[in-house]
């Protein structure tokens, strides 16, 4: 993809979206010069994203809505997806951890990790969190750790093979990718049969189909094969041992414009076209969405620190770079953003439109977040918004150059029209708490190490 047929628009058209919680943000002191980046999440726009998601799908008993964990590990941005009655996906220790924290009970917790220690497993059996297992020597694993006394839902995951989106990192249903069981190799389908066959606690089977990039026909085609299958180990035991199919996420997210697009509804309409079956209230069914719940209800604000004239190109040098905007940094083609232009008093920035690059703060030549953009004229003191950056974004922060995690806030525009308010999510990272992760309690260790040694060996 070239620079001139880029999906992303010049500039949002009319008002840009957020242009009142970036106004009030700049005169409450939350961007500027004291904290010059920080991240923003629509509480509002999240209460409703999940109510969307709840009326997508048709209303069955059993269905369970979990949230990807990964897609906005904050403690309160997963109670506050507790508390609109989801529960969690976890992938690691640290998001069990956080999913426990913030609320979600052990039963409303899925534990999909791809490389489980057995700790890790006792765990969840103990707790009673339902376990994917990924593979057939992770079911051998559980056989030998598993209590009979657990009460936790334990799956497999497969891989239905459907092939790739246009992303290859993120497309896990390809002929080789390390996700769950392939099910088209050799002697892999008998082998799930038998597994289940010989476990009469292995009551799932989950995929998860996508993500960003994957059309929603791919999706559903997948998840379509993985139905077909919990069919056929139903058909082969005569009996209803697969209760429950987790369909996992996956739903890409349009970065190019306001519009939610595909929608949950659209996604669960792909589903009964590809699957009728799986909504006739014979399996309950589990979620696992992430980007398509957060992406659009969060931004990055930051501080334009300098401009500059380069090669006759003009370049903000702003706050956000690959620090909170990772993969658009390392795969601007893939992961382009929308970049709004607001001025020093966080209104939207007027004037005519220049063609410039906005770049980050890190200490290398592609920490740029947007090339060739069109927008007002950036100066000194202005600030720039990254949008549909409320997943993967701000949450997961790289720690390149010892650059602060930053600051995250939630708000709420309130009933009635009451003003933006703001609550703290996440405090940037403090030069005090960088030291301390960079080895600041060892600092003596390696001029200690060996030090004896070679005052021997002068004697
Ligand atoms: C990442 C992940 C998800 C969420 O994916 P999104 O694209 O954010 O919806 C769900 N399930 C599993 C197993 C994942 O690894």
């Amino acid at each position: 993809m070239t620079q001139t047929n880029s999906p992303i628009p010049a500039s949002p058209a009319g008002s840009p979206q957020f242009a009142d919680v970036v106004r009030q943000a700049v005169a409450d002191g939350l961007l500027g010069e004291r904290q010059p980046v920080a991240g923003f999440i629509d509480t509002d726009g999240v209460r409703t994203s999940v109510a969307a998601l709840r009326n997508a799908f048709p209303a069955m008993p059993h269905t369970l809505h979990t949230f990807a964990a990964k897609a906005s590990s904050l403690v309160p941005v997963l109670r506050l997806l507790a508390a609109c009655g989801m529960g969690c996906e976890v992938a690691s220790p640290g998001e069990l951890r956080l999913a426990l924290d913030a609320g979600f009970p052990p039963a409303d917790i899925v534990l999909d990790s791809p490389a489980k220690t057995r700790q890790e497993i006792r765990l969840a059996l103990a707790l009673g969190v339902a376990v994917n297992a990924d593979s057939f020597d992770e079911l051998r694993r559980i056989d030998e750790l598993r209590t009979r006394d657990s009460v936790s839902v334990l799956g497999l995951r497969v891989n239905p093979q459907v092939g790739g989106g246009s992303i290859e990192a993120m497309s896990t249903a390809t002929a080789t990718s390390k996700f769950g069981v392939a099910l088209h190799d050799e002697g892999a389908r008998e082998a799930v049969v038998r597994a289940f066959t010989e476990r009469p606690w292995l009551t799932r089977l989950h995929a998860h189909v996508g993500s960003q990039g994957c059309p929603l026909e791919l999706i559903a085609r997948g998840i379509a094969q993985t139905y077909e299958l919990a069919e056929e180990i139903n058909g082969s035991l005569r009996t209803q041992r697969v209760t429950s199919i987790d369909i996992g996420g996956g739903l890409p997210v349009n970065f190019a414009d306001d519009t939610v697009r595909p929608s949950h509804a659209d996604y669960v309409a792909a589903l009964r076209e590809a699957a009728p079956g799986l909504f006739d209230g014979r399996y309950a069914l589990v979620t696992e969405f992430g980007r398509s719940l957060l992406a659009k209800n969060g931004f990055i604000g930051a501080l334009v620190e300098y401009t500059k004239d380069a090669g006759g190109r003009r370049i903000a040098l702003t706050h956000a770079g690959a620090q909170t905007a990772t993969r658009t940094v390392f795969m601007p083609d893939a992961w382009p953003l929308r970049v709004g232009a607001f001025d020093a008093q966080g209104r939207p920035a007027a004037g005519p439109l220049l063609v410039q690059d906005i770049a980050g703060p890190c200490c290398f030549t592609g920490d740029v977040v947007a090339h060739g953009r069109e927008l007002p004229e950036l100066r000194e003191g202005d600030f720039v918004v990254l949008y549909d950056t409320g997943a993967y974004y701000f949450s997961t922060p790289w720690a390149y150059n010892s650059l602060p995690r930053p600051a995250v806030y939630g708000f709420s525009r309130g009933a009635g029209g009451k003003g933006v308010r703001f609550a703290p999510v996440r405090d940037a990272q403090s030069l005090d708490s960088i030291a301390r992760e960079s080895g600041l309690a060892h600092a003596d260790s390696l001029t200690r190490l060996g030090a004896g040694a070679r005052a021997g060996g002068e004697q």
